[in-house]
């Protein structure tokens, strides 16, 4: 395709992130149903035009466990990219309408998103960034797919530095300003999946043990996932830093209370959540893992439960 805004009728708004809004598009040339991601930039013409020229990285990635990319174009001051419309939405909103989600579904889940990240990894030496419920999206063929994965570090920059969230998916080591390793997505896969499972975000988004946050002054500048600083909006980082001492100093959070989830769930969310990254395994390693055996050979159908919301 070559996309261009005029060609793009608006349907209906998607939802609304840090980094920008999505909106359910028709291609009119075509007749195409699009999500067009809409991200304001506050950046350089030139780096607005290499983050263009990193995103085309995704016209490569093909797996049926990652969202279809269709294009991304300029649109001042926006980046629009054009991906697969994913019709039942991300899982943190399935999850707020119907409720926990059965351990089965939550195995499946887990499943694909697996073999997302050991493809974009193992095919394209991409590491996700983002893992989180609302970056898992279904259709109602009973697909599940990842999407909004660190394929342009500019972008990431970009992003990165007017983030303002407090939920928070980052692994210990990130917030500790280690680099980023494919662990990492591990980690926030380990607290997806129990948000997912429970119907809730496992940390209360007001920790009491905040107040130590000073250890962390200067380590969490976007430089650290190895690309150079963007400069800093005043008071972004001081933000960023807000609520994530317990991630680091509390015990990693578990599929509970014991005994209501499969010994085997139990036991994959534990070692997805080992705080020492040397310990934890990578994508790869856990897609041999009994509970995802479990979830491979399932007939569960995620067609008809699809269909159920
Ligand atoms: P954040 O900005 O913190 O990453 P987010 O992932 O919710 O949060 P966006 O990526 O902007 O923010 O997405 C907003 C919402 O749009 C998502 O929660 C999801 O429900 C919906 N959405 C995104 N991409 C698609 C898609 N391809 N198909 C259908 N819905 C989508
Ligand atoms: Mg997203």
């Amino acid at each position: 395709y070559d996309l261009r805004n005029e060609d793009l009728k608006d349907l209906r708004e998607l939802g609304q992130g840090n980094g920008g809004s999505v909106k359910k598009v028709e291609h009119t040339p075509t007749g195409m149903i699009m999500a067009k991601k809409i991200v304001l930039i506050d950046a350089k013409p030139s780096v607005r035009k290499q983050i263009l020229r990193e995103l085309h990285i995704m016209h490569d990635c093909h797996s049926k466990y990652i969202i279809s990319f269709y294009g991304a174009f300029l649109s001042d001051p926006n980046i629009c990219i054009c991906m697969e419309y994913m019709d039942k939405g991300s899982l943190d909103g399935i999850y707020k309408k119907i409720g926990a989600i059965d351990i089965e579904v939550v195995g499946k889940v887990a499943l694909a998103v697996l073999e997302g990240l050991t493809y974009l990894y193992d095919v394209h030496r991409i590491i996700h960034r983002d893992i989180k419920p609302s970056n898992i999206l279904c259709n109602s063929q009973g697909h599940i797919k990842i999407c909004d994965f660190g394929v342009s570090g500019e972008l990431i920059n970009s992003i990165a530095d007017t983030f303002v969230g407090t939920s928070t998916y980052m692994s210990p080591e990130r917030i500790q300003g280690a680099q980023y390793t494919v662990k990492s997505d591990v980690w926030s896969l380990g607290i997806s999946l129990i948000e997912l499972a429970l119907g809730r975000f496992p940390f209360s988004e007001s920790d009491p043990d905040d107040s130590d946050l000073s250890d962390f002054e200067g380590t969490l500048s976007p430089g650290t996932v190895g690309l150079p600083p963007a400069p800093p909006k005043k008071d972004s980082k001081k933000d960023r830093r807000k609520s994530k001492g317990h991630i680091v100093n509390e015990p990693a959070p578990r599929l509970t209370p014991e005994g209501r989830f499969p010994k085997n769930a139990e036991d994959f969310v534990d070692s997805c959540l080992l705080k020492d990254p040397d310990a934890r395994k990578t994508p790869k390693d856990l897609l041999k893992h009994s509970w995802i055996d479990l979830a491979r050979e399932s007939t569960f159908d995620l067609e008809a439960w699809a269909n159920t919301f």
